[in-house]
């Protein structure tokens, strides 16, 4: 009789031996930090600051690149590798394009929003010394 290595399932904890387990892709959400762009940081985008312009570009493109490359591959038992297989073919030119459109999308909001933002502050000095 054989005996097969024990292995753990990274997603539930359940241990069973190797040929009832899986090795799965994992989306790993390590580099998502949602924090990045503050009020602080829209307020000095706003008011000139380029540092804070840049932050911004930086973290609508930058954080969508990175979404992609966050796969681990894990040990999984049969329930939980169906609920988190991974597209074997990794991200396409299709989700790549659709990345860059939506980051650019996120770069001209960003950019109408502050364009409204300097036409309602020139308002207010308007109205201020009138
Ligand atoms: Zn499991």
């Amino acid at each position: 009789m054989r005996t097969y290595a024990n292995k753990t399932c990274n997603i539930c904890g359940l241990r069973d031996i190797q040929p009832n387990m899986f090795r799965t892709k994992k989306n790993v959400a390590a580099y998502t930090s949602k924090d990045q762009i503050g009020f602080g940081t829209w307020v000095g985008a706003v008011f000139g600051g380029k540092v804070s312009n840049r932050r911004i570009q930086k973290t609508l493109f930058a954080n969508n690149k990175r979404r992609h490359t966050a796969h681990r591959t894990v040990w999984m038992c049969e329930a939980c590798s169906d609920e988190n297989d991974v597209d074997e073919d990794g991200p396409g030119m299709v989700s790549d394009i659709g990345d860059f459109l939506s980051g650019l999308f996120n770069y001209c909001l960003v950019k109408i929003i502050q364009g409204v933002l300097i036409i309602g502050a020139f308002m207010l000095i308007g109205t201020l010394s009138a």
